[in-house]
């Protein structure tokens, strides 16, 4: 192949002159990546000899090597790992920007993030770091396997490459990098020697360095002695294969970092060994903070799988269901067979039972967590509490232990702070029969809800659902400990005593009778907005609101319809007006003054027009609404 010459794609380009130019923090963090990129192609070729013993030579040895050249001002990191075809480097560092390298583009924008360069590992970008410390990049790498020549790439990113054929013979891939002025420091074999303890030390491969000592001769006027020996600088520890008792938290913390990419410490530590129907280790780890690819369809997900110490694939899906997602780690079973396919994995039994053991352990865990330290469940909460939620969507079998997990806001609790399920039962008072809850897009709009006055008038409290995905969990979370929950803002809510009872549809019908003429102009008017105009059991203060049927959709649901681009048929609900309200009797009044007159389409418009607002939903004519509103200003102003 002739030498080439190639831009980069413009994303590529923009995210190297960021790198470049804005990464100031932690650049030490290149080495990680490169490490971590050569242990990921030693992985690699070893997971592929398993089917083709041909793709490496006998007893040789799995290594990365670092050499630093003084004079030239070089560094270089080799493997003898899986290598790369032409073709390969050209997608892999190439012309092609991968979806990270969007993804990662627009978090530095946005974010304060700014000059931190430690998360550029979670978008799979990494190898890009080299930049912050190299002026100019060389890579030489040949393919396992492969008759192709190997192959050079160079470039000093600064918007092209060149590619050629190189002569290399052996597997593996060569990163040499030029370093920049004033990165002198990354050339000393102690700073090299820091860095690997500091982020690599548990690479599963030896990561060595050519060192040279010099010793003084025994006798005063002896000759120096000058040695130059290979030493490895990790100690290659597989720390889920050690004791609990054994590690340290800064250990388990530097392994999480490696394994998630993230670069704060984890909130939590799950570490065991399973016995029983099924036998494996896990040393799995809650995170902190969520990702930012949790919600992103394209993220790749999945625990570390090893089979008896080897290396099987870092994104193996089928061990955990997706609401637990969030958990990073390894599993480590000496009941698979080594040469476990994608396919095999699907549907594995040792697998499914791996599964069902990690789900009932990661379950407890977060149950103690909420039990002895509610605070810290919080924080877990506000991170990944819209993922459990999935869980009491999807995994039927947990249902109750997940239900258990859930926190809400409430008409109860304090301004921030949360209650469960459990919480809220002890708090009902006896009369109490159901769980009420109110779906709606803020905590606010569900504060303010003219719903909730019935429940509030008799001391019940009410569950605020803001989150989008609560509607979905109600449809699945329809009881906990035998009683029903209960939407405030569907149907009749029957909250009273028999007696109570009595006295309200004794005095309703009283109304009713009286209100007729009223209701039914206003229904008229109304006829194509709502199914039915009749007076509230509900309301005690507010003047009117709008409800949905038991089964019908409302107003929170049709709005989030609508976000996801799912335009409905609009479904028609209730307009329920307060008998106790003054507007009501003077309605009447104006009604039976002049029946032809404006006034009462303009208030039943107004009326209506506030139902909406209050539930949080727009108002179909706003130019409307706000003509009735300044002339109502106006007449009120005499
Ligand atoms: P990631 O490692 O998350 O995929 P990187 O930017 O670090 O992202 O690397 C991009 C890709 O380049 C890797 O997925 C791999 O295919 C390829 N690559 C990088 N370094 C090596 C290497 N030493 N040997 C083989 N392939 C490599
Ligand atoms: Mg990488």
């Amino acid at each position: 192949m002739p030498k080439k010459s190639r831009k980069f794609k413009t994303e590529v380009t923009q995210l190297l002159d960021l790198v470049i130019h804005s990464l100031y923090s932690k650049k030490d963090i290149f080495l990680r990546e490169l490490i971590s990129n050569a242990s990921d192609a030693i992985d690699r070729v070893q997971f592929e000899a398993l089917t083709n013993k041909k793709l490496i030579g006998k007893g040789e040895a799995w290594k990365i090597k670092i050499t630093s050249d003084e004079k030239a001002r070089t560094i270089t990191i080799s493997d003898n790992g899986v290598g790369m075809t032409a073709d390969e480097v050209e997608t892999n560092i190439g012309t092609i920007a991968n979806s990270g390298t969007r993804h990662f583009l627009e978090e530095l924008q946005k974010s304060k993030k700014g000059s931190n360069a430690e998360f550029i590992g979670q978008f799979g970008v990494g190898f890009y770091a080299s930049f912050m410390v190299a002026d100019n990049v060389t890579v030489v790498t040949k393919r396992a396997g492969s008759e192709e020549p190997a192959v050079r790439w160079i470039s000093d990113g600064t918007g092209t490459y060149t590619i050629e054929d190189a002569d290399k013979q052996e597997r593996g891939t060569d990163v040499t990098l030029h370093l920049r002025e004033e990165q002198d420091n990354f050339l000393q074999e102690y700073e090299l020697r820091r860095i690997v303890r500091e982020y690599s030390d548990y690479i599963g491969f030896p990561i060595v360095m050519d060192v040279t000592r010099t010793q003084k001769g025994e006798n005063e006027g002896d000759e120096e002695i000058t040695t130059t020996e290979e030493e490895t600088l990790n100690s290659m520890k597989a720390i889920w294969k050690k004791m609990p008792s054994e590690v340290s938290e800064e250990e388990y913390n530097e392994f999480y970092k490696h394994v998630s990419h993230d670069y704060t410490d984890p909130l939590k530590v799950i570490h065991y060994r399973a016995e029983g129907t099924a036998e494996f280790q896990a040393l799995l780890y809650i995170p902190a903070t969520a990702p930012m690819d949790l919600f992103w369809p394209d993220a790749k997900r999945g625990l570390q799988l090893y089979v008896k110490n080897v290396f099987i694939n870092d994104d193996c899906e089928e061990l955990l269901p997706s609401y637990l997602r969030f958990l990073k780690g390894v599993v480590d079973s000496s009941d698979l067979p080594l040469n476990v396919s994608r396919e095999m994995l699907q549907d594995d039994v040792v697998i499914r039972r791996i599964k069902k053991g990690l789900v009932t352990r990661v379950l407890k865990e977060l149950a103690d967590l909420k039990k002895r330290t509610p605070e810290q469940y919080e924080t877990f909460y506000k991170q990944f509490g819209t993922v459990i939620k999935e869980g009491v969507h999807q995994d039927f079998e947990n249902g109750d232990k997940l239900k258990d997990l859930l926190l809400f806001a409430s008409s109860k609790s304090e301004a921030g702070k949360l209650a469960s399920l459990k919480d809220y039962v002890a708090r009902m008072p006896e009369a109490q029969k159901a769980i009420y809850y109110l779906t709606a897009g803020s905590l606010g709009q569900a504060a303010h809800s003219p719903h909730l006055e019935a429940l509030t008038s008799k001391d019940y409290e009410v569950l605020f659902f803001v989150d989008p995905i609560d509607e979905w969990v109600t449809q699945r979370l329809t009881e906990y400990e035998g009683k029903p929950l209960k939407a405030i803002d569907r149907g009749d809510i029957d909250i009273h005593s028999a007696e109570e009872k009595e006295e309200k549809e004794a005095a309703l019908k009283g109304d009713s009778e009286t209100y007729k003429g009223l209701l039914e102009s206003i229904q008229k008017h109304l006829d194509e907005e709502v199914k039915e105009v009749k007076l509230s059991t509900r309301l005690t203060d507010s003047a009117c609101c709008l409800v949905a049927d038991e089964t019908g959709m409302n107003a929170n649901m049709e709005r989030i319809m609508k976000s996801m681009g799912q335009e409905m048929p609009p479904v028609k609900r209730v307009l329920e007006l307060n008998p106790k309200h003054p507007i009501v009797a003077k309605l009447k009044a104006s009604l039976e003054r002049d029946s032809e007159s404006s006034v009462l389409t303009d208030y039943a418009d107004l009326l209506y027009s506030q139902a909406l607002l209050t539930e949080g939903s727009p108002i179909k004519d706003t130019a409307r609404f706000s003509q009735l509103l300044s002339k109502l200003m106006v007449e009120g102003l005499g």
